[in-house]
């Protein structure tokens, strides 16, 4: 979901996130005896761990979640051509069909862009090839090139229309890369609850979801990769992380990311990260970016009318801001 990367790098790319999965998988194996298996999809590590279930079950159980991750990367990814979002974004065409699953997760996303007040938007695909971060060497576009951008984007330029086709301006592009790791994630634990799974986490990328027991999930830091800025079991709910530290690049002591301020056309500056619990994965993945883009003040604002989503902003300066209830479900 995240990049089209050149061969070589492609490959440094998964043998890098497979070392750092396998030895994640190697610690929780050793401490609690899940059985966990680790795939790369939707641009990232896909971790799947199982508690409880012989490892024959268990083999047959990750071959059925891993596949509905698959599906999901296939239906929702920017890259995939003659994918339904890839066809979505290289057309002329002003009025587009696409699958009831895309129809859904837009309806869903129109939602959230009114909720956010444009701060989540998934029609940013024209910034987002501007800065190159659908590419291997992204970079800073020139003016033009980032004023024709901006103008380009925005979820004022689709429409769903009344027939559940898809209305669009000719330039608009659609990117799913800040709810779809959220949305796998869910369908990843429904397959997990369809095997009557007693104990079962997905994670995808910093997207976690737990069913059953109780799980420790780390939060990265975002300035020291080692460390955790906080633990939290979030009991079966829903955790996400948006950073400034996985996707960027650094130009004149600037760093530059990969989540934008849709009014701006850059990226967003208030925070370093910002992860969110709610009971979905799917909403605490879009609302971990809103925030971001928000920024604290605002975010925390924002997240008044939820008093069941927790958070925790970590500020441009490393200060952290977390919401009233985040400190119930953190343990360190
Ligand atoms: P991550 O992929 O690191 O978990 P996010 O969930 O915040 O981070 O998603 C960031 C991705 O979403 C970007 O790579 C881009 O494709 C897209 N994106 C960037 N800015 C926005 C935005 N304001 N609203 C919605 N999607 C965005
Ligand atoms: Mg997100």
């Amino acid at each position: 979901m995240n990049g089209k990367r050149s061969p070589i790098g492609l490959t440094m790319f998964i043998l890098a996130i497979f070392a750092i999965g396998f030895y994640i998988a190697l610690q929780f194996a050793k401490k609690d005896d899940a059985l966990t298996r680790t795939q790369v999809a939707l641009g990232t590590l896909i971790e799947v761990q199982i508690r409880g279930v012989d490892r024959t079950d268990a083999w047959h159980i990750m071959d059925a979640v891993f596949a509905e991750i698959r599906r999901v990367d296939t239906m929702f990814s920017t890259y995939k051509e003659s994918g339904p979002v890839w066809k979505l974004n290289n057309t002329s065409d002003t009025l587009v069909s696409v699958p009831d699953e895309v129809l859904a997760l837009m309806l869903r996303c129109d939602t959230l862009t009114r909720a956010t007040r444009g701060a989540f938007d998934i029609a940013v695909q024209p910034l987002v090839r501007a800065w190159g971060f659908d590419g291997d060497s992204p970079s800073r576009p020139d003016d033009a090139t980032l004023a024709a951008a901006r103008d380009a984007s925005g979820w004022h330029h689709v429409r769903i229309s009344e027939d559940g086709r898809i209305r669009k301006s000719p330039a608009a592009m659609i990117n799913f890369g800040a709810i779809a790791k959220g949305y796998a994630v869910d369908r990843a634990v429904a397959v997990l609850r369809s095997y009557d799974i007693a104990e079962g986490l997905v994670n995808a990328g910093g997207e976690v979801r737990t069913t059953g027991g109780t799980w420790s999930i780390g939060i990265q830091h975002p300035r020291s990769p080692s460390e955790l800025a906080a633990v939290v079991d979030v009991h079966g709910r829903a955790i996400a992380t948006s950073g400034d530290y996985e996707q960027y690049f650094e130009a004149d002591g600037v760093r530059y990311h990969h989540i934008f301020d849709p009014a701006t056309g850059l990226p967003a500056r208030e925070c370093q990260s910002v992860s969110v619990i709610a009971d979905d994965d799917m909403t605490a993945d879009a609302l971990a970016t809103a925030v971001f883009v928000m920024g604290p003040a605002d975010g925390m604002e924002f997240l008044k009318q939820y008093p069941d989503i927790e958070a925790l902003i970590i500020d441009e300066q490393g200060a952290e801001h977390v919401t009233p209830g985040f400190a119930n479900y953190r343990t360190r």
